[in-house]
């Protein structure tokens, strides 16, 4: 297993910088999500690291290694894409066997290393089907197995669990998570799914016009985002916007709103704050007020299983506030309610380029 370090990396297509200077360190064993809107540079860095393309500049190193530039082949990374087009024609084990063959590894250790991938992703009395005779959790297990065949030293995983549906996308994050923990690999892992970086990462980078927004821990960067494009691309977020006096933000209409985390803010500047969600509350009786409290009236409630959004005109905007479905059934539209929330969930954001 290796540790991963990219600096500086920059790589332009034409007059398109598709990455602009990232520098990222992904540990020894960690597993990490790279997410990003379409075109943000995902991929590509993700092919830098595996060697299918070189930067214009930068530094990838491996173990403390330089690797940018080693040929693929001898950078020992396992790679996992969305289409992970298996061989229709040939068996499972042929076809996770077929890299090792090419090598011109010799038989039975062949025959060893194809066991012990499919034995690894829970395949190992399905070696003599066919692809076609398999579902699509299993064909994306072959998929795996074709990785972890050669032992490689990093997983490269690009949206791997995009074609399959939902339960089965949640199946595969479990199943995905035990092997990556069993062999401990680093993996590096792209995806589309907000939930599924947060709930199976160790880190989250947030990429956006080929630079690096952000990183940091699930929890860091989803309750503590540092930019106004972390605290609305990951998860949903209110933003405020006003003047910092010293002691409160006043919006336009005077409203003064406290904020927890005070540092780096100077007096008569703008200043915009996120707030989560959930982490507003209505309140009702039993509900202590918080730091702050505004007035205003649902206007829309949208119903989401587990929890449900409502919809409160105040402050001259729309404020959402997630509340759990249980108490949701005494709530109307065009009802005046008080809006409550603290001001630790106050999160003063800065724009990101
Ligand atoms: P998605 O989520 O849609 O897969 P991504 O974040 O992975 O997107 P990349 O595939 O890394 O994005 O692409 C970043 C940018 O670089 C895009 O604007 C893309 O069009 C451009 N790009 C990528 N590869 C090439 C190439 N070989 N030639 C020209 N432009 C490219």
């Amino acid at each position: 297993m290796a540790s991963v370090e990219v600096r500086n990396l920059s790589r332009t297509f034409g007059a398109h910088k598709a990455l602009d200077d990232v520098s990222v360190r992904f540990e020894d064993g960690g597993f990490y999500a790279l997410l990003g809107p379409s075109g943000s540079g995902k991929t590509t860095l993700l092919r830098m690291i595996a060697g299918f393309d070189y930067p214009d500049r930068g530094q990838i190193e491996m173990d403390g290694e330089s690797v940018e530039r080693v040929p693929l082949e001898k950078r020992q990374i396992g790679m996992v894409f969305q289409n992970y087009a298996l061989f229709p024609n040939m068996s499972v084990a042929q076809n996770v066997a077929f890299g090792l063959d090419v090598r011109g590894v010799k038989r039975d250790e062949m025959a060893r290393k194809v066991d012990a991938a499919l034995d690894l992703v829970q395949l190992g009395k399905l070696g003599s089907r066919r692809p076609h005779q398999l579902s699509g959790g299993q064909r994306q297990r072959v998929a795996l197995a074709r990785a972890f065949v050669f032992n490689p030293r990093v997983l490269l995983l690009d949206e791997p669990l995009g074609a399959l549906d939902k339960a089965l996308r949640v199946d595969m994050q479990v199943e995905l998570k035990r092997i990556q923990r069993e062999i401990g690999i680093t993996t590096i892992f792209v995806t589309h799914d907000q939930e599924e970086a947060l709930t199976m990462s160790d880190r989250i980078g947030i990429l956006k016009d080929g630079r690096l927004i952000e990183e940091g821990r699930p929890e860091e960067i989803y309750n503590r985002p540092r930019t106004l494009f972390a605290a609305t691309f990951l998860g949903d977020a209110n933003i405020l916007s006003g003047i910092w006096n010293g002691e409160a933000m006043v919006l336009a209409d005077g409203t003064l709103i406290r904020i927890g985390d005070v540092d780096g803010l100077s007096t008569g500047g703008k200043v915009q704050c996120a707030i989560r969600p959930e982490r507003i509350r209505i309140l009702a009786d039993g509900v202590a007020a918080s730091d702050n409290k505004v007035r205003g009236k649902i206007t829309r409630r949208m119903f989401a299983g587990v929890s449900s959004t409502v919809f409160v005109d105040c402050l001259g905007m729309t404020m959402r506030v997630v509340v759990p479905n249980a108490g949701m059934e005494l709530l109307r539209d065009g009802e005046e309610i008080s809006l409550t929330w603290s001001k630790e969930s106050t999160i003063p954001v800065r724009d990101s380029r």
